[in-house]
């Protein structure tokens, strides 16, 4: 932690570092410009003069709709026959995106399969558009749910710059009625082609996989109305997908690719990590020699994990050292600039619970908005996909009278140095299909430490709604 009262040090002949002289800055209101060399970092190239002339490239589809509509059965269903057609005998594991191959054109759809909403929402906050189609899953037997209408918010939002296909699933059950299902999706507003629009609907089932190669071609057919192009050449431009440490590889992370070639050999830099690339692999594990826009691999040889929704870049190595050198010192200022906040807050929170001790009062709100008291967590997820999802399903979690607060997060097993953190801030610990072994229970539980383990996230939020209702002040 840097006290900006350290730079009360220096003498009127000393050299202040950028970091104190931004400091300083920061304290009187303003924003530092810090320019000198460390100021370089590495950007995605200019648009294609003749973007007509390049490539097309395989469209990316994000599924969505509400819970237990069918789309983590639709995207198993996809994934497997993905590899049963491509690699005979071939086990695919979870990376968080796959490629689908069909019909006469072999036109390829790419996959995104990361907890839906959260993944495209984390990437949404950044300003990344990696979705080019939503395909809304919606259960013939069950009509529009409060998250069917969720997605049909964000298609008024988006429908210009995002293509969209209704898929009506489980036709296989006996009785459902796929026209009654598609009129209610027409009635909440849907431009479906049935009324005349342009968005297409195709009836499926993802547990017999009836339908699943008309629901492909017809993914690719909005796909070619949108003429997604791309260059092969030049530097590489993506998205990291999920990322997590594995037995032997160490760090890894699917990239998606949006502009370049991914080649093993090559630097590329994405948030504060980088990585000369070892291997390239598909999601049944087989070597991949390269990777072109479009499509998904899971990349090897990085330094440190990289997180979900970041921005992946390629340039020579010396440039993407220098880039990161930067990136980090930068990340060390707004630290210190984080810092200084949490020292005023605590300041003013300690003076406040002081004036509310004389006046005899209870000061038992602990931080955040006035009056607000907060649920502090430690988030612990096996890929960084689902600790961004969980945080940002936590983070919203509230109102002006109690509130989460996510304290810390982290890809991994829940650890000794966890409970012990929650215990600091009198927090708890919430574990996501993570690991939390016995000794690390039977120390949380001596520190009275709550610990959650949880594997389904609307689980998990209900529970922690009820420890905030719980937490509310008692008002007679
Ligand atoms: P999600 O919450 O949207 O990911 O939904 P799931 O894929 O987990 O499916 C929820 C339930 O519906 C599970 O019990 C599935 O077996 C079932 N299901 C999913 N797709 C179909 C389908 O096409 N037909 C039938 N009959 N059941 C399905």
């Amino acid at each position: 932690m840097v006290e900006v009262g350290m730079a009360a040090e220096a003498t009127p002949d000393h050299i202040l570092t950028s970091e104190y002289a931004s400091l300083l800055v920061m304290e009187f209101g303003r924003n530092p410009v810090v320019n000198d060399e460390a100021a370089f970092d590495i950007y995605p190239s200019p648009p294609h003069a003749e973007p007509e002339t390049l490539p097309l490239r395989p469209p990316v589809v994000t599924i969505m709709g509400h819970v237990d509509h069918g789309k983590t059965t639709l995207l198993d269903t996809l994934r497997s026959s993905s590899v049963a057609k491509g690699e005979a005998g071939g086990i695919t594991q979870h990376i968080g995106a796959f490629s689908v191959t069909v019909g006469p054109t072999k036109n390829t759809v790419t996959f995104l399969d990361t907890p839906g909403h959260a993944a495209f929402s984390a990437m949404r906050a950044r300003g990344a558009t990696v979705t080019d189609i939503i395909v809304l899953v919606v259960a013939a037997d069950d009509g529009v749910m409060p998250q069917t209408r969720e997605v049909i918010e964000l298609i008024k939002k988006e429908g210009d710059k995002i293509g969209v296909v209704v898929a009506i699933n489980k036709i296989d059950k006996p009785g459902v009625d796929v026209e009654k299902a598609s009129n209610a999706l027409a009635a909440e507003g849907l431009q479906l082609e049935t009324i005349g629009g342009d968005i297409p609907v195709v009836p499926v089932s993802g547990l017999t996989g009836k339908g699943l190669d008309e629901l492909v071609e017809t993914i690719s057919a909005v796909a070619e109305l949108q003429d997604l192009r791309a260059e092969h050449d030049g530097k590489v431009h993506g998205y990291v997908i999920e990322s997590k440490v594995q037995k032997g590889l160490g760090p890894i992370a699917t990239v998606l690719v949006l502009r370049g070639t991914l080649v093993p050999g090559i630097h590329l830099i994405s948030g504060q990590s980088h990585a000369k690339v070892r291997v390239l692999q598909s999601p049944s594990g087989a070597s991949v020699k390269s990777t072109t826009p479009g499509n998904a691999v899971v990349v090897s040889g990085w330094k440190e994990l990289p997180s979900a929704g970041d921005e992946v870049l390629s340039g020579p190595e010396d440039d993407i050292k220098k880039a990161l050198a930067n990136r980090i010192r930068k990340a060390e200022i707004e630290s210190s600039m984080v810092d200084l906040e949490a020292i005023n807050e605590q300041r003013k929170q300690d003076r406040e619970s002081r004036e509310l001790e004389e006046k005899g009062l209870d000061p038992a709100a602990q931080g955040g908005q006035e009056g607000q008291r907060q649920l502090k967590v430690i988030v612990k997820g096996d890929v960084s996909g689902s600790v961004e999802a969980v945080v940002g399903a936590l983070s919203g979690l509230g109102n002006d009278k109690v509130a989460v607060k996510v304290v810390a997060s982290g890809v991994g097993d829940v650890t000794e140095s966890d409970i012990m953190r929650a215990q600091a801030v009198n927090g708890m610990v919430v574990g996501f299909s993570v690991k939390i072994p016995r000794p690390i229970e039977a120390i949380a539980a001596q520190n009275q430490v709550p610990l959650y383990s949880a594997t389904i996230i609307y689980r998990l939020l209900d529970d922690i709604r009820e420890r905030l209702v719980a937490l509310l002040p008692v008002t007679i």
